[in-house]
């Protein structure tokens, strides 16, 4: 077994919708970003590229390419997922933390886990979403973004 970790932040844009691990969060203000700036997609996609230790998702979709512009985030996961099948590997289980004062995380994890756990052909129950805020602290305290980290373990696929 292998673990990876990912990391990701972006700067809240009012102007756009918040796309958080392919969920449509209402009523905040979204992420500034090249693509659809989906931060636990993001990360998750980076830790299990980690684990894999086939570099980043800045690798696999550079941001100066105009075809990534507002991507569907989770269609980078399913490919980073494809790209792990290559080389024989398979997603274990994925733990992630948003770190945020806005907005609420929790009444959305449901979804969240149930949308994330399709990409990454596991069930429900090997994704893992929690929520918590930086206390007022820093950058995050006051609001300006959001930050989220991830960690995956990734297997050989034809291992039970
Ligand atoms: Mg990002």
């Amino acid at each position: 077994m292998r673990v990876g970790v990912g990391y990701d932040s972006h700067r809240f844009d009012d102007t756009r919708p918040l796309i958080l691990g392919g969920v449509h969060i209402p009523d905040a203000p979204g992420l500034a970003a090249h693509s659809d700036g989906d931060a636990i997609a993001h990360a998750v996609t980076d830790a299990i590229l980690g684990a894999a230790a086939l570099g980043d998702i800045g690798q696999l979709y550079p941001d100066t390419d105009p075809a990534h512009e507002g991507r569907d985030s989770i269609e980078m996961l399913e490919a980073a997922v494809a790209r792990l099948a290559e080389e024989g590997l398979r997603v274990g289980n994925v733990d992630v933390t948003v770190i945020t004062e806005r907005p609420k995380v929790g009444p959305h994890v449901p979804d969240i886990r149930a949308r994330l756990a399709e990409p990454l052909g596991v069930s429900a129950a090997s994704v893992s979403v929690n929520g918590k805020s930086n206390e007022g602290m820093g950058w995050i305290g006051r609001g300006e973004g959001l930050a989220v980290i991830a960690v995956a373990t990734v297997g050989p696929a034809d291992g039970d």
